[in-house]
């Protein structure tokens, strides 16, 4: 059966699981059409704050006005993974969805060298999954109770991973080596992976759509700024460099990360000033960033009310965090147009790509040498959803893109099951 041209297209959806640190996202989407059926969240799993929100909307069609339904904290907290994920499966199973499921894609953080392109989960995938959790210890072994719970909660349906870094994998050795001794690549697999593939290939490819090129055309720079930023550089469709490396830590400054900073700077906390592993950790994952140099939030929203409030004793601070990291995105989308002989143009999504104007701006008038000039008009009016160019008539383009990472996962998911069955009908 042909999944993308068959007539049942719309009832039948791909389970989609991305399952972080301390929370699970998922949805039930329609690969062709993006509908969800079913989407929900739970975070600040194992705490008391647990809490677990699903919504839904089991009519398919688009036109039909009913009000979707939604459910919050049925669980009592504390409770973890698992325990969201099974409470998923029996509203899936009580709200007569689980027909309607073709295969479940997982979202899968590290996917090292291994794997360029989604795969059909098995146990030779599972045990290099767990294998590659040394590179990412705090989502691979997530991601595979995610796997875990769905084999067991539904054995006849296939599961499929999207890998974060797959995007990546076309990165030449110049973009993905660092200035260390080769060795340490060659048989410890220290190198820059980068993350966010999902995202920036969907944008990448919502782009091409829009100005009617095929992507293998598309010459792009794309900044994803949420909570974790990224900017990565696509020459003729594929990722040539990214800004996060080995670990989601290195590249621009994040909501609580640092970005790059001088790794001279880990010794000196060490040496001087006593820093435990655990303690750098913590700093540079969690205390940096927006919040670091804030001393007040890592949520832009709550920064950019700061700044421009006057009377908010931290206003100056506030200003300083967005500026510096508003100054260093500038400097890695500048640094980045060395990879590239063309520019169709810049674009932004994420959280703050997509909604802070004031971030896109500061940007902007950082990159006129690129040839960028902002639209201010269009500039405020391309927020909470809203697509489209920012850029005035003279300027090279620059797209505010809403990004959709689990319409990404369904779509690619639906493609391999084709593929597979498609391959097993000719032999
Ligand atoms: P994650 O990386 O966790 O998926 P998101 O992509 O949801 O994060 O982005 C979260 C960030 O987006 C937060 O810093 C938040 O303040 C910011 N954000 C969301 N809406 C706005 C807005 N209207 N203006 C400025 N920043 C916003």
């Amino acid at each position: 059966m042909d999944i993308s041209t068959s007539s049942q297209t719309n009832t039948l959806a791909i389970l989609v699981i991305n399952c972080g640190s301390s929370s699970v996202k998922f949805s039930l989407i329609q690969p062709k059409s993006g509908i969800n059926l079913l989407s929900g969240l739970a975070e600040c799993l194992t705490t008391p704050q647990a809490s677990i929100k699903i919504k839904y909307n089991i009519n398919d069609s688009i036109n039909d006005n009913n009000e979707n339904q939604s459910e919050t904290s049925f669980l009592s907290a504390p409770f973890d993974h698992q325990q969201a994920l099974n409470a998923l499966v029996s509203k899936l199973k009580a709200l007569d969805l689980v027909e309607k499921i073709i295969a479940v894609g997982h979202r899968v953080v590290h996917g090292g060298e291994h794997y360029s392109k989604p795969i059909l989960i098995n146990d030779d995938v599972k045990r290099t999954i767990n294998n590659l959790a040394k590179l990412a210890p705090l989502h691979n072994p997530a991601n595979l109770i995610g796997i875990n719970v769905c084999q067991k909660a539904f054995p006849k349906l296939s599961q499929i991973a999207i890998f974060d870094t797959a995007f990546h994998q076309s990165m030449p050795e110049k973009a993905y080596l660092y200035g260390i001794p080769f060795e340490l690549y060659s048989k410890h697999g220290i190198r820059r992976y980068g993350f966010h593939g999902t995202s920036h290939y969907f944008v990448a490819n919502q782009v091409a759509q829009l100005i009617n090129k095929p992507l293998e055309q598309c010459n792009l720079i794309s900044a994803h700024l949420g909570n974790g930023c990224s900017v990565t550089v696509i020459k003729n469709g594929k990722s040539v460099d990214t800004s996060l490396g080995m670990t989601p830590l290195e590249g621009v400054m994040m909501g609580t990360r640092s970005g790059d900073i001088d790794a001279g700077i880990i010794v000196h906390l060490v040496e001087q000033l006593s820093y435990s592993i655990e303690q750098i950790d913590t700093l540079l994952n969690k205390q940096s960033g927006l919040l670091g140099l804030s001393t007040l939030s890592n949520d832009c929203r709550t920064l950019e009310a700061a700044m421009f409030d006057d009377n908010h004793s931290k206003s100056a601070q506030a200003k300083i965090a967005l500026t510096v990291f508003c100054y260093r995105i500038a400097k890695s989308i500048a640094s980045f147009s060395a990879s590239l002989t063309q520019l169709d143009g810049l674009i932004f999504t994420g959280g703050i790509g997509e909604n802070s104007s004031w971030v896109r701006q500061q940007i902007l008038k950082q990159l006129s040498l690129l040839n960028f000039q902002v639209c201010e008009e269009k500039n405020q009016a391309t927020r909470f959803g809203t697509s489209g160019n920012i850029a005035t008539k003279s300027s090279r383009p620059c797209w505010v893109i809403a990004t959709n990472e689990e319409w990404v996962i369904a779509q690619q998911s639906a493609q391999l099951l084709n593929t597979i069955k498609n391959n097993s009908a000719s032999n």
